[in-house]
């Protein structure tokens, strides 16, 4: 694998700072990031396979790119890294794009990319996202290691399996031996009841205002950091949330029915106000500990989610850490409660977009790409 954190100070001597133009694969955040990019003064490239994607763009002028680059597969970006460069292009990663690349060939791009790509490494293994996120303060579900072990309610999740495909629910051994695929690699999971919430957070290290992030040493030295929460969201998942309207899950069961976790939309959510420090401490520990994963880590650079459940004594769990925006953040493109405190009409795209703008002003692109 290219170690690419050596190459960025070199393409980036190239670059001219006032024709940077952002780059994105026209899927899952897409709309966002092309029409905040937009909104703070940038060129826009689209990146597509198929026609498709580029006639929905038309639906939405405010975020149509202003050139596309249309491929016949999405790996061809790998042999066009110098044509991005030229062009000044920043890439904006989004959990698309990875899949569509592979975590390796990603992290191989030879493209300045928002954010720290190296996280990603972090962020794609159950085990080293349960070491990050228990090092930064998060209580995590209990992991059940032997399934004769089960006692109570608990989740079964493949790795792998995106988006909750697959996932089910057992209540003692029997249940998992009627579910589960043997030949998939899985995890069991405490099953915790509560309410979902899949927080936004933002960190701009380069900001040295706002709620800064303690515990942690910026590269010139000083204490800096800027945390925010810009969005919540709940996922729409079929079929678990619509599963209590056709009766208990023993009736479910003889109808040969089992909750599935298919994401499916999301929906906008708030936090319950006295929550909301606790929720920064989790953010702000999640931060911190990036910063401690490996030596000399780069750490968290730009918008991460938390995904927690909110349990009836009001203690959050965390299941889940997405190191990038997250697709559930579209449903704040034209602001959300939190963001709307500070400034109308931002979103998650335009604050990526932001801190480019403010970092190129600064002459420290390097700090916020890779
Ligand atoms: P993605 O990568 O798209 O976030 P994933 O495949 O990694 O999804 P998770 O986010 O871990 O899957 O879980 C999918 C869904 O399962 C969650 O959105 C939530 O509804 C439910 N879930 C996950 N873990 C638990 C848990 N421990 N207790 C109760 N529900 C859970």
């Amino acid at each position: 694998m290219a170690d690419t954190s050596g190459q960025l100070a070199e393409w980036l001597s190239a670059y001219n700072p006032d024709e940077i133009t952002i780059g994105v694969v026209a899927s899952h955040s897409a709309l966002q990031i092309l029409h905040g990019a937009r909104a703070e003064g940038f060129r826009t490239l689209g990146i597509a396979v198929g026609e498709g994607r580029r006639k929905m763009f038309k639906a939405f002028p405010g975020a149509e790119p202003d050139e596309w680059l249309m491929l016949d597969d999405y790996k061809q970006m790998l042999d066009k890294a110098e044509w991005f460069r030229e062009r000044n292009v920043i890439i904006i990663p989004h959990g698309s794009l990875v899949e569509y690349l592979g975590p390796d060939n990603f992290i191989d791009l030879q493209v300045p990319t928002f954010g720290n790509r190296r996280i990603l490494k972090w962020e794609a293994g159950r085990d080293t996202q349960r070491e990050w996120l228990e090092l930064g303060g998060c209580t995590m579900p209990k992991l059940i290691d032997d399934p004769h072990d089960i006692d109570g309610p608990v989740i079964v999740k493949y790795a792998g399996a995106k988006g909750g495909r697959g996932y089910f629910v057992a209540r003692n051994f029997r249940d998992f031996r009627r579910n589960v695929d043997l030949e998939e690699d899985f995890t069991i999971q405490e099953y915790i009841l509560g309410t979902r919430y899949y927080m936004q957070f933002f960190y701009d290290p380069i900001c040295d205002d706002g709620y800064q992030v303690e515990g942690m040493m910026s590269r010139d030295g000083q204490e800096l950091g800027r945390l925010e929460l810009l969005t919540i969201d709940r996922r729409d998942e079929a079929n678990v949330d619509e599963f209590y309207k056709l009766g208990s899950l023993r009736d479910l069961r003889d109808m040969g029915l089992e909750p599935s976790f298919v994401v499916t939309g999301n929906a906008e959510v708030v936090l319950r106000e006295s929550l909301l420090p606790e929720a920064f401490r989790l953010g702000e520990g999640a931060v911190a500990a990036s910063l401690e994963l490996e030596e000399g880590a780069r750490g968290m650079i730009g918008p991460f989610c938390l995904e927690a459940i909110v349990t009836d004594k009001l203690e959050f769990r965390v299941f889940e850490v997405s190191a990038r925006i997250v697709a559930g953040s579209n449903v704040s493109i034209g602001g959300s409660p939190y963001m709307n405190i500070n400034e109308d009409n931002m979103s998650v795209g335009r604050r990526i977009a932001r801190c480019i703008r403010k970092a190129a002003d600064k002459n420290r692109l390097h700090d916020i790409l890779s």
